[in-house]
Formats: structure tokens, C-alpha cells, sequence
């Protein structure tokens, strides 16, 4: 049985007093894993607070040096995270953060000890011309090769053109793709296929979670904009319950 897992991406926002309201709010106790992406800044302070639990937006693909601003896996976990997203459609496009990248960033955080949730999802091009399937290969099957993926992996499927946007896949289609992500899975990590939780994302809200969740391969969510207010972030983690 997959614990479910929702998770709060709340990208390049937030400041301390929304780390305070976090830590603060009662969140529900359930089956739910929660897991709160905070900018890297804010780790620290989330988990002094008791804010549990954390993880980085990205890593740095070096272990330490000469490599001005960027934050390595070994500081992520010394502030308190247990995870870090990596391969966001924001890192891919704004860093032209590609497949051989994040394979280094993700040994990186493998050798810590940290658990990764990697980022997939096709763009709105490859979605008008029928490429999901391609870009969901292109994106796995390098981290599948390189002998990454293992039981504490999160994949957050998340088609590019639901980021942000209001317009969230609908549940037929999220399952679909998660199903082929399965699929893939059981062919070419099939000891862990099972045990990978593979969350979607983009443009989750209350309204839309529990249609979406209840898809049988969406294990969870990786919410962006919604997870910016504790009741928000709440409404989703009880639609999962
Ligand atoms: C995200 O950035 O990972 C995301 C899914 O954003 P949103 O929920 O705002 O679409």
C-alpha cells in the first residue's frame, strides 16, 4: 500500500511569517505524508519550528566548493529537509536544467541520504501534437538507466501546460499517463514499480483533488499556487483522506 503525499511547492513566495503560519496551523493527522518545498531559506526556520516534512526546491548537482549560489544536498539536510524536487518545468526552462543534470543532482542527494521527487510532464507543444508519451520517455528513461529510481522515489507527473495555469488535466487524463508511468516502471524497475508514489501536478485546488485522486496510480499531488495558505494546502490533504 503507497502512503498518499501531498506536497507544497510554494516556489520562489512566501517569507517568514508564512513559515510561522505553517508551523502553527493543526494539520490533520492521517494517512497523508506532507511534505512542505520551502525556498531553501526558509528550511531552517520551518524546522525549528516543528514544520515536518520539508524539502528543498533543487539541489546543486556538486557536492561542495567553488560553486557561488548555489545550495548542496549535505546543507538541505543539515537545515532539516528529507526530500528535494528536482527537475521542476521552472528549473528545465528558466536553467535549461536537462536529463544529464538532474541525474548528477539526484546522486547527489541520493549519496545524503534524501529522497527525491523528480519533476516530469510534457510542454503545451508536445500536448497539442500528441507527444506526451515521448516526452515522459525522454524524461524517464535516463534517470531508469542510470539504476536511480528506487521504493523512496517520488515522480510528480506534471504536464507543463496545468502549471499555473487553472486548467488541471482532467482525471481521465492524469491516470492515463500515471498508468503509463506505472507501466513503465514495472518494465524497467519492475523490483520497486509498486512502491514508487507518483504524484501529479498543476493547478490542484480543493475542488478538483479528490476527483483527481481518485485515479488508482495518483498516489498524491505536488501543488504550487494552492499550497501558499495552510487552509488552502488543508483542503487538498482532507480531499485525499
Ligand atoms: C507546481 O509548480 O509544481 C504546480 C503544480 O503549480 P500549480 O499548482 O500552481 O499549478
Amino acid at each position: 500500500m503507497r502512503k498518499p503525499i501531498a506536497a507544497a511547492n510554494w516556489k520562489m513566495n512566501g517569507d517568514f511569517a508564512l513559515v510561522e503560519a505553517f508551523a502553527k496551523h493543526a494539520w490533520p493527522q492521517g494517512n497523508v505524508e506532507k511534505i512542505f518545498g520551502l525556498p531553501a531559506i526558509y528550511i531552517s526556520k520551518a524546522h525549528e519550528l516543528g514544520l515536518e516534512i520539508l524539502a528543498g526546491e533543487d539541489v546543486s548537482a556538486h557536492a561542495s566548493g567553488a560553486h557561488t549560489g548555489e545550495i548542496s544536498a549535505a546543507m538541505l539536510k543539515e537545515a532539516g529537509a528529507r526530500y528535494a524536487i528536482i527537475g521542476h518545468s521552472e528549473r528545465r526552462t528558466d536553467h535549461g536544467e536537462n536529463e544529464a543534470l538532474l541525474i548528477e543532482k539526484w546522486k547527489q542527494l541520493k549519496a545524503q541520504g534524501l529522497k527525491v521527487i523528480y519533476c516530469i510532464g510534457e510542454s503545451l507543444q508536445e500536448y497539442d501534437a500528441g507527444q506526451c508519451d515521448a516526452a515522459v520517455l525522454r524524461q524517464m528513461n535516463p534517470v531508469l538507466e542510470a539504476g536511480l529510481v528506487d521504493a523512496d522515489t517520488v515522480i510528480a507527473y506534471e504536464p507543463v501546460w496545468a502549471i499555473g495555469t487553472g486548467k488541471a488535466a482532467t482525471a481521465a487524463y492524469a491516470q492515463e499517463v500515471h498508468g503509463k508511468i506505472r507501466a513503465l516502471l514495472r518494465d524497467k524497475a519492475a523490483g520497486v514499480a509498486d512502491k514508487v508514489r507518483i504524484l501529479y501536478g498543476g493547478s490542484v485546488k480543493p475542488d478538483n483533488a479528490a476527483e483527481l485522486f481518485a485515479g488508482e496510480d495518483i498516489d498524491g499531488f505536488l501543488v504550487g499556487g494552492a499550497s501558499l495558505q495552510a487552509d488552502t494546502f488543508d483542503k487538498i490533504v482532507g480531499a485525499m483522506a
